[in-house]
Protein backbone atom coordinates (compact mmCIF):
# COMPACT_ATOMS: atom_id res chain seq x y z
CA UNK A 1 0.00 0.00 0.00
CA UNK A 2 1.25 3.48 -0.85
CA UNK A 3 1.66 5.92 2.05
CA UNK A 4 1.71 9.31 0.28
CA UNK A 5 2.90 12.68 2.54
CA UNK A 6 3.90 16.05 1.52
CA UNK A 7 6.49 17.48 -0.11
CA UNK A 8 8.18 20.59 1.43
CA UNK A 9 11.33 22.34 0.60
CA UNK A 10 12.16 20.01 -1.97
CA UNK A 11 12.05 16.65 -0.02
CA UNK A 12 9.70 13.83 0.61
CA UNK A 13 7.66 13.73 4.22
CA UNK A 14 5.92 10.52 4.13
CA UNK A 15 4.99 10.01 7.78
CA UNK A 16 4.85 12.39 10.77
CA UNK A 17 4.49 10.39 13.86
CA UNK A 18 0.97 10.20 15.22
CA UNK A 19 -0.07 11.82 12.02
CA UNK A 20 -3.94 11.51 10.57
CA UNK A 21 -4.40 9.65 7.43
CA UNK A 22 -7.40 8.88 5.04
CA UNK A 23 -7.64 5.93 2.85
CA UNK A 24 -7.27 6.39 -1.08
CA UNK A 25 -9.22 3.67 -3.55
CA UNK A 26 -8.55 2.26 -7.11
CA UNK A 27 -12.55 3.14 -7.74
CA UNK A 28 -12.10 0.17 -10.87
CA UNK A 29 -12.06 -2.28 -8.15
CA UNK A 30 -12.51 -0.28 -5.23
CA UNK A 31 -9.41 -1.97 -3.30
CA UNK A 32 -7.63 0.51 -0.68
CA UNK A 33 -4.40 1.24 -2.79
CA UNK A 34 -2.79 3.43 0.23
CA UNK A 35 -3.50 5.80 2.34
CA UNK A 36 -2.61 9.70 2.16
CA UNK A 37 -1.32 11.98 5.16
CA UNK A 38 -3.34 14.54 6.46
CA UNK A 39 -1.58 17.66 7.00
CA UNK A 40 -1.87 19.41 10.41
CA UNK A 41 -1.67 23.52 10.89
CA UNK A 42 2.04 22.80 12.10
CA UNK A 43 2.61 20.87 8.62
CA UNK A 44 1.03 23.78 6.88
CA UNK A 45 3.38 25.98 8.34
CA UNK A 46 6.54 24.17 7.85
CA UNK A 47 4.97 24.33 3.81
CA UNK A 48 4.44 27.97 4.10
CA UNK A 49 8.08 28.65 5.70
CA UNK A 50 10.00 26.62 3.32
CA UNK A 51 7.59 28.85 0.50
CA UNK A 52 8.40 32.00 2.31
CA UNK A 53 12.47 31.38 2.54
CA UNK A 54 12.29 30.65 -1.13
CA UNK A 55 10.49 33.04 -2.53
CA UNK A 56 13.54 36.19 -2.59
CA UNK A 57 15.89 34.21 -4.78
CA UNK A 58 13.34 33.46 -7.17
CA UNK A 59 11.69 36.24 -7.42
CA UNK A 60 14.84 37.81 -8.15
CA UNK A 61 15.66 35.06 -10.57
CA UNK A 62 15.44 36.78 -14.14
CA UNK A 63 12.20 35.57 -15.91
CA UNK A 64 14.08 34.16 -18.91
CA UNK A 65 15.63 31.68 -16.80
CA UNK A 66 12.48 31.15 -14.70
CA UNK A 67 11.05 30.28 -18.20
CA UNK A 68 13.96 27.72 -18.96
CA UNK A 69 12.88 25.74 -15.95
CA UNK A 70 9.61 25.85 -17.77
CA UNK A 71 10.43 24.29 -20.77
CA UNK A 72 12.38 21.48 -19.14
CA UNK A 73 9.27 20.88 -16.77
CA UNK A 74 7.24 20.56 -20.04
CA UNK A 75 9.91 18.42 -21.29
CA UNK A 76 9.51 15.78 -18.44
CA UNK A 77 5.86 16.09 -18.59
CA UNK A 78 5.59 15.07 -22.15
CA UNK A 79 8.29 12.14 -21.32
CA UNK A 80 6.72 10.66 -18.36
CA UNK A 81 3.38 10.95 -19.73
CA UNK A 82 2.56 7.46 -19.60
CA UNK A 83 3.45 7.01 -16.22
CA UNK A 84 1.45 9.83 -14.94
CA UNK A 85 -1.34 8.65 -16.96
CA UNK A 86 -1.58 5.33 -15.37
CA UNK A 87 -0.95 7.56 -11.93
CA UNK A 88 -4.21 9.29 -12.59
CA UNK A 89 -6.30 6.32 -14.01
CA UNK A 90 -5.55 4.42 -10.78
CA UNK A 91 -6.78 6.81 -8.52
CA UNK A 92 -9.35 8.82 -10.16
CA UNK A 93 -10.59 6.08 -12.36
CA UNK A 94 -10.80 7.54 -16.02
CA UNK A 95 -9.59 5.98 -19.24
CA UNK A 96 -5.85 6.19 -19.96
CA UNK A 97 -6.70 7.95 -23.23
CA UNK A 98 -8.89 11.05 -21.35
CA UNK A 99 -5.93 10.62 -18.63
CA UNK A 100 -3.53 11.83 -21.12
CA UNK A 101 -6.37 14.86 -22.76
CA UNK A 102 -5.74 16.15 -19.54
CA UNK A 103 -2.25 16.30 -19.11
CA UNK A 104 -2.02 17.56 -22.80
CA UNK A 105 -4.17 20.31 -21.59
CA UNK A 106 -2.34 20.89 -18.87
CA UNK A 107 0.76 20.93 -20.57
CA UNK A 108 -0.18 24.24 -22.73
CA UNK A 109 -0.57 26.20 -19.79
CA UNK A 110 2.76 25.00 -19.84
CA UNK A 111 3.75 26.01 -22.79
CA UNK A 112 1.97 29.81 -22.21
CA UNK A 113 4.20 30.38 -18.76
CA UNK A 114 7.06 29.62 -21.33
CA UNK A 115 6.57 32.94 -22.75
CA UNK A 116 6.36 34.79 -19.46
CA UNK A 117 9.43 37.64 -20.33
CA UNK A 118 7.45 38.58 -23.04
CA UNK A 119 4.33 39.02 -20.68
CA UNK A 120 5.94 40.98 -18.16
CA UNK A 121 8.17 43.08 -20.14
CA UNK A 122 6.14 45.84 -18.77
CA UNK A 123 5.02 49.62 -19.97
CA UNK A 124 6.68 52.64 -20.89
CA UNK A 125 5.70 56.37 -21.39
CA UNK A 126 8.43 58.42 -22.02
CA UNK A 127 7.94 62.55 -21.83
CA UNK A 128 4.64 62.09 -19.39
CA UNK A 129 5.79 65.24 -18.28
CA UNK A 130 9.15 67.85 -19.06
CA UNK A 131 11.97 64.86 -18.40
CA UNK A 132 9.76 62.88 -16.56
CA UNK A 133 9.26 59.43 -17.63
CA UNK A 134 6.54 56.25 -16.49
CA UNK A 135 6.87 52.38 -16.59
CA UNK A 136 5.03 49.85 -15.17
CA UNK A 137 6.02 46.49 -14.26
CA UNK A 138 4.76 43.54 -12.85
CA UNK A 139 5.70 41.70 -9.71
CA UNK A 140 5.23 38.69 -8.07
CA UNK A 141 2.72 39.06 -4.97
CA UNK A 142 4.50 36.05 -3.29
CA UNK A 143 3.29 32.87 -1.31
CA UNK A 144 0.44 31.51 -3.57
CA UNK A 145 -1.67 28.70 -3.03
CA UNK A 146 -3.88 26.26 -5.03
CA UNK A 147 -6.82 24.01 -3.68
CA UNK A 148 -7.66 21.59 -6.16
CA UNK A 149 -10.86 19.14 -6.47
CA UNK A 150 -10.30 15.68 -7.57
CA UNK A 151 -11.77 15.48 -10.73
CA UNK A 152 -8.55 16.67 -12.73
CA UNK A 153 -5.76 15.53 -10.44
CA UNK A 154 -3.44 16.86 -13.05
CA UNK A 155 -4.74 19.55 -15.41
CA UNK A 156 -6.27 22.06 -12.53
CA UNK A 157 -3.04 22.48 -10.55
CA UNK A 158 -1.34 22.97 -13.75
CA UNK A 159 -3.84 25.92 -14.78
CA UNK A 160 -2.53 27.81 -11.62
CA UNK A 161 1.27 26.98 -10.87
CA UNK A 162 2.98 26.99 -14.22
CA UNK A 163 1.85 31.03 -14.38
CA UNK A 164 2.36 31.81 -10.62
CA UNK A 165 5.89 29.98 -10.77
CA UNK A 166 6.85 31.80 -13.93
CA UNK A 167 5.90 34.82 -12.44
CA UNK A 168 8.10 35.01 -9.49
CA UNK A 169 5.99 33.85 -6.80
CA UNK A 170 6.90 30.30 -4.49
CA UNK A 171 3.75 27.82 -4.34
CA UNK A 172 1.83 25.45 -1.94
CA UNK A 173 -0.35 23.14 -3.26
CA UNK A 174 -3.15 21.64 -1.67
CA UNK A 175 -4.59 18.63 -4.25
CA UNK A 176 -7.02 16.07 -3.40
CA UNK A 177 -7.14 13.56 -1.07
CA UNK A 178 -8.86 11.48 -2.63
CA UNK A 179 -6.58 11.30 -5.75
CA UNK A 180 -3.24 12.81 -4.31
CA UNK A 181 -0.21 10.55 -5.67
CA UNK A 182 0.01 12.76 -8.64
CA UNK A 183 0.86 16.03 -7.67
CA UNK A 184 4.35 14.41 -5.25
CA UNK A 185 5.15 13.29 -9.23
CA UNK A 186 4.64 16.82 -10.46
CA UNK A 187 6.81 18.13 -7.32
CA UNK A 188 9.50 15.48 -8.70
CA UNK A 189 9.85 16.28 -12.27
CA UNK A 190 10.15 20.59 -11.29
CA UNK A 191 12.71 19.65 -8.97
CA UNK A 192 14.10 17.87 -11.95
CA UNK A 193 13.74 20.61 -14.18
CA UNK A 194 15.65 22.76 -12.08
CA UNK A 195 13.11 24.39 -9.88
CA UNK A 196 14.98 25.32 -6.03
CA UNK A 197 14.13 23.60 -3.20
CA UNK A 198 10.81 25.66 -1.34
CA UNK A 199 9.50 26.82 -4.56
CA UNK A 200 7.06 24.35 -5.07
CA UNK A 201 5.35 22.60 -2.03
CA UNK A 202 2.57 20.07 -1.79
CA UNK A 203 0.77 19.79 1.25
CA UNK A 204 -2.28 17.13 1.43
CA UNK A 205 -5.01 17.04 3.70
CA UNK A 206 -8.80 18.07 4.23
CA UNK A 207 -10.64 21.07 6.03
CA UNK A 208 -7.51 21.44 8.46
CA UNK A 209 -4.86 22.21 5.97
CA UNK A 210 -7.00 24.57 4.47
CA UNK A 211 -8.28 26.59 7.16
CA UNK A 212 -4.67 27.04 8.04
CA UNK A 213 -3.28 27.57 4.58
CA UNK A 214 -6.28 30.43 4.52
CA UNK A 215 -5.31 32.04 7.43
CA UNK A 216 -1.43 31.83 7.05
CA UNK A 217 -0.36 35.61 7.85
CA UNK A 218 2.31 34.56 4.79
CA UNK A 219 0.56 33.49 2.00
CA UNK A 220 -0.33 36.50 -0.27
CA UNK A 221 -2.99 34.52 -2.63
CA UNK A 222 -5.39 31.56 -3.10
CA UNK A 223 -6.51 29.77 -5.57
CA UNK A 224 -9.22 27.36 -5.51
CA UNK A 225 -11.02 24.84 -8.18
CA UNK A 226 -14.06 22.66 -6.45
CA UNK A 227 -17.57 22.70 -5.39
CA UNK A 228 -19.56 25.90 -5.19
CA UNK A 229 -20.27 25.37 -1.30
CA UNK A 230 -16.60 24.79 -0.59
CA UNK A 231 -15.40 27.67 -3.17
CA UNK A 232 -17.63 30.07 -1.86
CA UNK A 233 -16.20 29.54 2.26
CA UNK A 234 -12.58 29.66 0.80
CA UNK A 235 -12.70 33.09 -0.81
CA UNK A 236 -14.96 34.79 1.57
CA UNK A 237 -12.55 33.28 4.16
CA UNK A 238 -9.24 34.36 2.88
CA UNK A 239 -10.55 37.42 1.68
CA UNK A 240 -11.97 37.91 5.55
CA UNK A 241 -7.69 37.20 5.91
CA UNK A 242 -7.15 39.49 3.28
CA UNK A 243 -5.34 37.36 0.58
CA UNK A 244 -6.14 37.69 -3.05
CA UNK A 245 -8.47 35.04 -4.30
CA UNK A 246 -10.42 33.48 -6.97
CA UNK A 247 -12.54 30.21 -6.61
CA UNK A 248 -13.75 28.29 -9.79
CA UNK A 249 -16.78 26.37 -8.41
CA UNK A 250 -19.75 23.86 -9.53
CA UNK A 251 -21.86 23.85 -12.78
CA UNK A 252 -24.72 22.73 -14.46
CA UNK A 253 -23.57 23.19 -18.00
CA UNK A 254 -26.60 23.72 -21.30
CA UNK A 255 -26.28 22.39 -24.47
CA UNK A 256 -29.40 23.89 -26.72
CA UNK A 257 -30.37 21.40 -29.81
CA UNK A 258 -32.37 24.10 -31.98
CA UNK A 259 -34.58 22.54 -34.90
CA UNK A 260 -31.82 23.64 -37.36
CA UNK A 261 -29.00 21.73 -35.62
CA UNK A 262 -26.89 18.79 -37.47
CA UNK A 263 -28.55 16.07 -35.30
CA UNK A 264 -25.69 13.13 -36.30
CA UNK A 265 -22.61 15.86 -34.58
CA UNK A 266 -25.29 17.23 -31.93
CA UNK A 267 -25.78 13.54 -30.71
CA UNK A 268 -22.26 12.76 -30.35
CA UNK A 269 -21.21 16.00 -28.91
CA UNK A 270 -23.77 15.20 -26.21
CA UNK A 271 -22.64 11.88 -25.70
CA UNK A 272 -19.34 12.88 -25.53
CA UNK A 273 -19.80 15.85 -22.87
CA UNK A 274 -22.30 14.13 -20.80
CA UNK A 275 -20.90 10.62 -21.12
CA UNK A 276 -16.79 11.46 -21.07
CA UNK A 277 -15.01 11.42 -17.91
CA UNK A 278 -18.33 9.73 -16.10
CA UNK A 279 -19.74 13.38 -16.17
CA UNK A 280 -17.48 14.11 -13.42
CA UNK A 281 -16.10 17.34 -15.52
CA UNK A 282 -17.02 20.68 -14.52
CA UNK A 283 -17.61 22.03 -18.33
CA UNK A 284 -19.68 18.33 -19.04
CA UNK A 285 -23.18 19.08 -20.35
CA UNK A 286 -25.78 18.31 -18.11
CA UNK A 287 -29.02 19.78 -19.52
CA UNK A 288 -29.80 19.16 -23.27
CA UNK A 289 -32.26 21.81 -24.02
CA UNK A 290 -34.79 20.54 -26.83
CA UNK A 291 -36.18 23.09 -29.15
CA UNK A 292 -38.99 23.09 -30.69
CA UNK A 293 -40.03 19.94 -31.93
CA UNK A 294 -36.51 17.91 -31.86
CA UNK A 295 -37.18 16.34 -28.49
CA UNK A 296 -38.86 13.27 -29.82
CA UNK A 297 -35.70 12.58 -32.70
CA UNK A 298 -32.94 14.03 -29.96
CA UNK A 299 -34.18 10.86 -27.53
CA UNK A 300 -34.82 8.31 -30.24
CA UNK A 301 -30.82 9.17 -31.24
CA UNK A 302 -29.66 9.73 -27.95
CA UNK A 303 -31.32 6.21 -26.00
CA UNK A 304 -29.42 3.32 -27.98
CA UNK A 305 -25.87 5.50 -27.71
CA UNK A 306 -26.43 5.84 -23.84
CA UNK A 307 -27.50 1.96 -23.49
CA UNK A 308 -24.67 0.82 -25.49
CA UNK A 309 -21.88 3.31 -23.85
CA UNK A 310 -19.00 0.76 -22.74
CA UNK A 311 -18.48 0.76 -19.23
CA UNK A 312 -15.31 -0.37 -17.82
CA UNK A 313 -11.93 -0.19 -16.11
CA UNK A 314 -10.03 3.05 -17.04
CA UNK A 315 -7.32 0.77 -18.14
CA UNK A 316 -9.55 -1.22 -20.49
CA UNK A 317 -8.61 0.85 -24.22
CA UNK A 318 -12.48 -0.29 -25.31
CA UNK A 319 -13.87 1.47 -21.88
CA UNK A 320 -15.35 5.04 -23.40
CA UNK A 321 -16.39 5.53 -19.74
CA UNK A 322 -14.89 4.74 -16.40
CA UNK A 323 -15.83 4.14 -12.78
CA UNK A 324 -16.98 7.32 -10.48
CA UNK A 325 -14.24 8.32 -8.04
CA UNK A 326 -15.57 6.84 -4.85
CA UNK A 327 -18.01 4.70 -3.18
CA UNK A 328 -20.11 7.57 -1.88
CA UNK A 329 -20.12 9.64 -4.76
CA UNK A 330 -22.01 6.79 -6.57
CA UNK A 331 -24.18 6.38 -3.74
CA UNK A 332 -24.69 9.80 -4.66
CA UNK A 333 -25.03 10.27 -8.10
CA UNK A 334 -27.58 6.79 -8.15
CA UNK A 335 -29.40 8.80 -5.30
CA UNK A 336 -29.61 11.61 -8.17
CA UNK A 337 -31.36 9.28 -10.41
CA UNK A 338 -33.59 7.68 -7.96
CA UNK A 339 -34.74 11.57 -6.76
CA UNK A 340 -35.78 12.20 -10.63
CA UNK A 341 -37.82 9.26 -10.66
CA UNK A 342 -39.60 10.29 -7.86
CA UNK A 343 -39.95 13.52 -9.36
CA UNK A 344 -41.54 12.40 -12.11
CA UNK A 345 -38.82 13.13 -15.18
CA UNK A 346 -39.08 10.12 -17.44
CA UNK A 347 -35.92 7.82 -17.24
CA UNK A 348 -35.57 6.58 -20.75
CA UNK A 349 -32.27 4.47 -19.84
CA UNK A 350 -30.82 3.66 -16.33
CA UNK A 351 -27.77 2.69 -15.56
CA UNK A 352 -28.16 1.76 -11.91
CA UNK A 353 -26.74 -1.24 -10.36
CA UNK A 354 -24.25 -1.98 -13.06
CA UNK A 355 -22.17 -4.77 -12.15
CA UNK A 356 -18.73 -5.53 -14.16
CA UNK A 357 -17.63 -9.19 -13.90
CA UNK A 358 -14.38 -9.74 -12.68
CA UNK A 359 -14.79 -5.51 -11.15
CA UNK A 360 -17.98 -6.47 -9.27
CA UNK A 361 -16.51 -4.00 -6.46
CA UNK A 362 -15.65 -1.01 -8.40
CA UNK A 363 -17.93 2.39 -8.40
CA UNK A 364 -19.52 1.93 -11.85
CA UNK A 365 -23.01 3.57 -12.79
CA UNK A 366 -24.00 2.91 -16.67
CA UNK A 367 -24.92 5.77 -18.02
CA UNK A 368 -28.15 7.41 -17.85
CA UNK A 369 -30.82 9.44 -19.62
CA UNK A 370 -33.70 11.53 -18.33
CA UNK A 371 -36.64 13.03 -20.68
CA UNK A 372 -38.68 15.90 -19.60
CA UNK A 373 -37.24 17.23 -16.91
CA UNK A 374 -38.35 20.83 -15.50
CA UNK A 375 -36.47 23.42 -13.92
CA UNK A 376 -38.31 22.95 -10.45
CA UNK A 377 -36.71 19.74 -10.09
CA UNK A 378 -33.55 19.20 -7.81
CA UNK A 379 -31.83 16.81 -10.74
CA UNK A 380 -32.38 20.17 -12.75
CA UNK A 381 -31.32 21.92 -10.14
CA UNK A 382 -28.32 20.49 -8.78
CA UNK A 383 -25.13 19.82 -10.33
CA UNK A 384 -24.55 15.74 -10.17
CA UNK A 385 -21.52 15.53 -11.17
CA UNK A 386 -22.04 12.28 -12.83
CA UNK A 387 -23.21 10.14 -15.69
CA UNK A 388 -26.48 11.73 -15.87
CA UNK A 389 -28.26 13.63 -19.21
CA UNK A 390 -31.33 15.59 -18.37
CA UNK A 391 -33.56 16.82 -21.62
CA UNK A 392 -35.24 19.59 -20.95
CA UNK A 393 -38.42 20.45 -23.81
CA UNK A 394 -39.04 24.26 -24.31
CA UNK A 395 -40.98 25.35 -27.89
CA UNK A 396 -38.82 28.12 -28.77
CA UNK A 397 -34.97 30.11 -28.63
CA UNK A 398 -36.44 33.04 -26.40
CA UNK A 399 -37.41 30.27 -23.65
CA UNK A 400 -34.26 28.23 -24.13
CA UNK A 401 -31.91 31.45 -23.81
CA UNK A 402 -34.21 32.45 -20.50
CA UNK A 403 -33.41 28.68 -19.17
CA UNK A 404 -29.61 28.38 -19.37
CA UNK A 405 -29.81 32.13 -17.87
CA UNK A 406 -31.97 31.76 -14.89
CA UNK A 407 -29.85 29.10 -13.76
CA UNK A 408 -27.82 29.74 -10.78
CA UNK A 409 -24.87 28.61 -12.80
CA UNK A 410 -22.80 29.76 -15.89
CA UNK A 411 -19.62 28.13 -16.34
CA UNK A 412 -20.11 27.18 -19.73
CA UNK A 413 -23.23 27.11 -22.45
CA UNK A 414 -23.28 25.56 -25.90
CA UNK A 415 -25.95 26.16 -28.56
CA UNK A 416 -25.73 23.48 -31.73
CA UNK A 417 -27.75 25.45 -34.89
CA UNK A 418 -26.87 26.19 -38.18
CA UNK A 419 -28.57 29.32 -38.05
CA UNK A 420 -26.16 32.43 -37.54
CA UNK A 421 -28.23 34.97 -36.09
CA UNK A 422 -29.72 32.45 -33.10
CA UNK A 423 -25.74 31.42 -32.60
CA UNK A 424 -24.80 34.75 -32.57
CA UNK A 425 -27.76 36.46 -30.71
CA UNK A 426 -27.35 33.11 -27.85
CA UNK A 427 -23.49 34.41 -27.91
CA UNK A 428 -24.49 37.63 -26.81
CA UNK A 429 -27.38 36.82 -24.57
CA UNK A 430 -26.00 33.78 -22.74
CA UNK A 431 -25.24 34.49 -18.86
CA UNK A 432 -22.11 32.25 -18.63
CA UNK A 433 -18.15 32.54 -18.88
CA UNK A 434 -17.30 30.59 -21.86
CA UNK A 435 -19.55 29.65 -24.66
CA UNK A 436 -19.83 26.78 -27.52
CA UNK A 437 -21.02 27.46 -31.13
CA UNK A 438 -21.47 23.91 -31.97
CA UNK A 439 -18.97 22.82 -29.78
CA UNK A 440 -20.13 21.07 -26.69
CA UNK A 441 -17.21 21.83 -24.52
CA UNK A 442 -15.60 25.28 -24.95
CA UNK A 443 -12.72 24.88 -22.23
CA UNK A 444 -10.49 28.08 -23.56
CA UNK A 445 -6.96 27.50 -25.18
CA UNK A 446 -3.88 28.49 -22.88
CA UNK A 447 -3.13 31.75 -24.07
CA UNK A 448 -7.16 33.00 -23.47
CA UNK A 449 -8.83 32.18 -20.18
CA UNK A 450 -10.75 29.94 -18.15
CA UNK A 451 -13.56 31.25 -15.95
CA UNK A 452 -17.33 30.73 -15.34
CA UNK A 453 -19.94 33.74 -14.56
CA UNK A 454 -22.90 33.43 -11.46
CA UNK A 455 -21.66 31.13 -8.34
CA UNK A 456 -19.67 29.06 -10.42
CA UNK A 457 -17.22 31.77 -9.89
CA UNK A 458 -16.18 33.52 -6.82
CA UNK A 459 -13.62 36.48 -7.31
CA UNK A 460 -12.83 38.64 -10.14
CA UNK A 461 -9.58 37.06 -12.06
CA UNK A 462 -10.04 34.05 -14.50
CA UNK A 463 -7.63 31.06 -14.20
CA UNK A 464 -4.16 31.11 -16.66
CA UNK A 465 -4.06 32.91 -19.92
CA UNK A 466 -3.20 37.15 -19.20
CA UNK A 467 -5.64 36.34 -16.47
CA UNK A 468 -3.27 34.33 -14.36
CA UNK A 469 -0.58 36.48 -14.84
CA UNK A 470 -2.79 39.45 -13.39
CA UNK A 471 -3.70 37.49 -10.71
CA UNK A 472 0.08 36.07 -9.71
CA UNK A 473 1.76 39.74 -9.67
CA UNK A 474 0.56 43.07 -8.44
CA UNK A 475 1.61 46.08 -10.61
CA UNK A 476 4.21 48.31 -9.91
CA UNK A 477 4.36 51.78 -11.79
CA UNK A 478 7.44 54.34 -11.45
CA UNK A 479 7.81 57.93 -12.00
CA UNK A 480 11.44 59.23 -12.95
CA UNK A 481 12.88 62.48 -13.41
CA UNK A 482 16.48 62.46 -14.17
CA UNK A 483 16.89 65.34 -16.50
CA UNK A 484 15.13 68.71 -18.02
CA UNK A 485 14.00 71.74 -15.62
CA UNK A 486 14.39 70.32 -12.07
CA UNK A 487 14.39 73.65 -9.86
CA UNK A 488 15.10 73.87 -6.20
CA UNK A 489 11.55 74.66 -3.65
CA UNK A 490 8.97 72.48 -2.76
CA UNK A 491 5.96 72.45 -4.62
CA UNK A 492 2.77 72.32 -2.67
CA UNK A 493 -0.04 71.92 -5.34
CA UNK A 494 -0.74 68.53 -7.15
CA UNK A 495 1.26 68.36 -9.94
CA UNK A 496 -0.02 68.36 -13.30
CA UNK A 497 1.46 69.06 -16.86
CA UNK A 498 3.27 72.06 -17.15
P1 LIG B 1 -14.61 19.78 -3.32
O1 LIG B 1 -15.13 21.16 -3.18
O2 LIG B 1 -15.18 18.72 -2.46
O3 LIG B 1 -13.01 19.78 -3.01
C1 LIG B 1 -12.14 20.72 -3.58
C2 LIG B 1 -10.98 20.95 -2.63
O4 LIG B 1 -11.46 21.53 -1.41
C3 LIG B 1 -10.24 19.68 -2.23
O5 LIG B 1 -8.86 19.95 -2.21
C4 LIG B 1 -10.78 19.37 -0.85
O6 LIG B 1 -9.84 18.72 -0.03
C5 LIG B 1 -11.09 20.74 -0.29
N1 LIG B 1 -12.22 20.71 0.64
C6 LIG B 1 -13.29 19.86 0.62
N2 LIG B 1 -14.15 20.16 1.61
C7 LIG B 1 -13.62 21.22 2.26
C8 LIG B 1 -14.06 22.00 3.39
N3 LIG B 1 -15.20 21.73 4.00
N4 LIG B 1 -13.27 23.02 3.79
C9 LIG B 1 -12.12 23.30 3.16
N5 LIG B 1 -11.66 22.60 2.10
C10 LIG B 1 -12.40 21.57 1.65
O7 LIG B 1 -14.70 19.41 -4.87
P2 LIG B 1 -14.42 18.01 -5.56
O8 LIG B 1 -15.54 17.07 -5.24
O9 LIG B 1 -13.03 17.56 -5.33
O10 LIG B 1 -14.50 18.43 -7.10
C11 LIG B 1 -15.70 18.49 -7.83
C12 LIG B 1 -16.24 19.91 -7.91
O11 LIG B 1 -15.26 20.77 -8.49
C13 LIG B 1 -17.45 20.03 -8.81
O12 LIG B 1 -18.39 20.89 -8.19
C14 LIG B 1 -16.90 20.66 -10.08
O13 LIG B 1 -17.84 21.39 -10.85
C15 LIG B 1 -15.86 21.55 -9.51
N6 LIG B 1 -14.87 21.91 -10.52
C16 LIG B 1 -14.94 23.18 -11.01
C17 LIG B 1 -14.06 23.56 -12.00
C18 LIG B 1 -14.10 24.95 -12.56
O14 LIG B 1 -13.13 25.36 -13.17
N7 LIG B 1 -15.17 25.70 -12.38
C19 LIG B 1 -13.09 22.65 -12.48
C20 LIG B 1 -13.04 21.38 -11.93
C21 LIG B 1 -13.95 21.02 -10.94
Amino acid sequence: MDTIGHFINGQHAGTVPGGRFAATFNPATGEQIGQVLLGTVDQVGFAVKAAAAALPAWAATPAPARARVMFRFKDLLERNMDRLAALITREHGKTIEDAKGELIRGIEVVEFACGIPHLLKGEFSDQVGRGVDTFSMRHPVGVCVGITPFNFPAMVPLWMFPVALACGNSFVLKPSEKDPSLALVLAELLAEAGLPAGVFNVVNGDKEAVDALLSHPQVAAVSFVGSTAVGEYVYRTATAHGKRAQALCGAKNHLVVMPDADLDRTVDALMGSGYGSAGERCMAVSVAVAVGGIGDELIARLAPKVQALKVGPGTDPDSEMGPLVTKEHLAKVSGYVDTGVAEGAKLVVDGRGLKLQGHENGYYLGGCLFDHVTPDMKIYRDEIFGPVLSVVRVPGFDEALRLVNEHEYGNGAAIFTRNGDAARAFDYGVLAGMVGINVPIPVPIAYHSFGGWKRSIFGDRNVYGLEGVGFYTRLKTTTTRWTGDVRGGAEFVMPVLA
